[in-house]
C-alpha cells in the first residue's frame, strides 16, 4: 500500500513532514520516484503524463488536487472502475473569492475602461452605480463558485448563479439547466463563468449566449479556456455588443504569443493565476480519504463520471 503523490505546488520536504505527522504509516512516493508500481494504491495528481495510469496494476483511488477533474476524465489511461475523489477545502477557496471580486469589481468600475482612456489623455465620465444596483451572474454554484457567489454578494452585488439542479439559495436567484439560460444571462449585466468543463458546458460560451447577455456586458471566465468560443468573444467585442472580458484560462495554456487575446484592447490576459492552491490543508483530507478507502466509512467528494464533474 502507498500513494504517490505527483504536486507542482508546495515543496517535497514539507509534503513528507506534514504526512509524516498526520499518517505515520503511510508510504508516500513522490513523482517520478515510484518504486514499485504494483505497490501503488492511490495516486494523488492534477493529472499523469499520457499513458502512466495505465500501469498501476492495483490501483484503487485516484485523489485529484484540481478542482476540475476534467483532465483525468478526459485522459484514456485512467481506469474507468477506480473512483476520483477531489481533494479541494469543501467550503470554497478564498483566493477564488478574492478573485472574483477583484475582477467584478475591475469591471464594475469600469477600470479598463478608464485605463485606456488614460493612454489617450481623455477625461471621461462613465456611469457610477453602486453595487445593489449591478446584477452579476456567477455560471457554477458548486464548492468555489457558490463561495466567490457568497462573497459578491457580501459586498451588495445582485447576484443570481445558473446551476444544472434546482435549490433555494438565500440572497441569490438560482437559474436552472438549458431552459432558463437565457432568461439568466439576459439579466447578467457581469457574467462569471465558474463551471466545470464537461460534455455539456463546452462552448458553452458562444454567439448565441453572448447575444443574450445585455449591451455592454462584461465577461469574466474563470473556468476553463474550453467553455468559450474564442472568435465568438472576439466578434461580440468588435461589435460593441460586450465592453469588455479578463480571461485566465484559455484552450491552449500558456496562450501562445500569436493569439489575438493578447493585444485585444478589451481584453484583459491573466496567466491562470488566480490562485495558489493551499498544500498543507489537503493532507488531512487526503489521508481521509485513505483511511475511507480502507476502512468502513464511504468515500466523499466523487467525481460522477457521468456529470463529468
Ligand atoms: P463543482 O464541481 O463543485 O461545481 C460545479 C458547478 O457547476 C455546480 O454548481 C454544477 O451544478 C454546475 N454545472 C455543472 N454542469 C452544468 C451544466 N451543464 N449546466 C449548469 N450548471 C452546471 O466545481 P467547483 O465550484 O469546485 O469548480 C468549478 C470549476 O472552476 C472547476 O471545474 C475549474 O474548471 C474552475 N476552476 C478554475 C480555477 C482557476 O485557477 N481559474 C481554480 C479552481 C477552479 P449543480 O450544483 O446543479 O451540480
Amino acid at each position: 500500500m502507498a500513494l504517490l503523490l505527483n504536486f507542482f505546488f508546495g515543496k517535497p520536504d514539507d509534503w513528507k513532514q506534514w504526512f509524516a505527522a498526520e499518517m505515520p504509516e503511510l508510504d508516500v512516493r513522490f513523482w517520478p520516484e515510484v518504486g514499485n508500481r504494483a505497490e501503488i494504491d492511490v495516486i494523488a495528481c492534477g493529472s499523469l503524463p499520457a499513458g502512466e495510469f495505465k500501469t498501476f496494476p492495483n490501483l484503487k483511488l485516484i485523489i485529484s488536487l484540481l478542482a476540475g477533474p476534467d483532465l483525468l476524465l478526459q485522459d484514456p489511461a485512467v481506469p474507468k472502475d477506480v473512483p476520483i475523489v477531489r481533494a479541494g477545502d469543501p467550503n470554497g477557496d478564498t483566493m477564488m473569492n478574492e478573485v472574483t471580486l477583484l475582477h467584478v469589481l475591475r469591471h464594475h468600475r469600469h477600470m479598463p475602461a478608464y485605463a485606456a482612456a488614460q493612454q489617450r489623455a481623455e477625461w471621461i465620465n462613465l456611469p457610477r452605480l453602486p453595487a445593489r444596483d449591478r446584477k452579476v451572474g456567477v455560471m457554477g454554484l458548486g464548492v468555489i463558485g457558490l463561495a466567490a457567489a457568497n462573497t459578491l454578494k457580501s459586498i451588495g452585488f445582485q447576484v443570481a448563479g445558473w446551476v444544472r439542479t434546482a435549490r433555494k439559495i438565500d440572497g441569490i436567484d438560482v437559474f436552472v439547466g438549458h431552459d432558463q439560460f437565457d432568461a439568466f444571462l439576459r439579466r447578467s449585466e457581469i457574467l462569471v463563468n465558474l463551471l466545470p468543463l464537461t460534455r455539456e458546458t463546452e462552448n458553452v460560451l458562444n454567439a448565441a449566449a453572448f447575444a443574450q447577455l445585455p449591451e455592454g456586458a462584461a465577461v469574466i471566465n474563470l473556468g476553463r479556456g474550453g467553455h468559450i468560443v474564442d472568435a465568438d468573444l472576439i466578434a461580440a467585442l468588435d461589435s460593441g455588443h460586450l465592453a469588455a472580458a479578463t480571461l485566465d484560462v484559455f484552450r491552449v495554456e500558456p496562450l501562445p504569443k500569436d493569439d489575438p487575446f493578447w493585444k485585444h484592447p478589451k481584453i484583459t490576459v491573466m496567466p491562470h493565476a488566480s490562485r495558489r492552491i493551499e498544500a498543507k490543508p489537503m493532507v488531512p483530507r487526503i489521508a481521509d480519504a485513505i483511511r475511507r478507502l480502507h476502512g468502513a466509512r464511504p468515500l466523499e467528494n466523487i467525481v460522477d463520471r457521468a456529470r463529468g464533474y
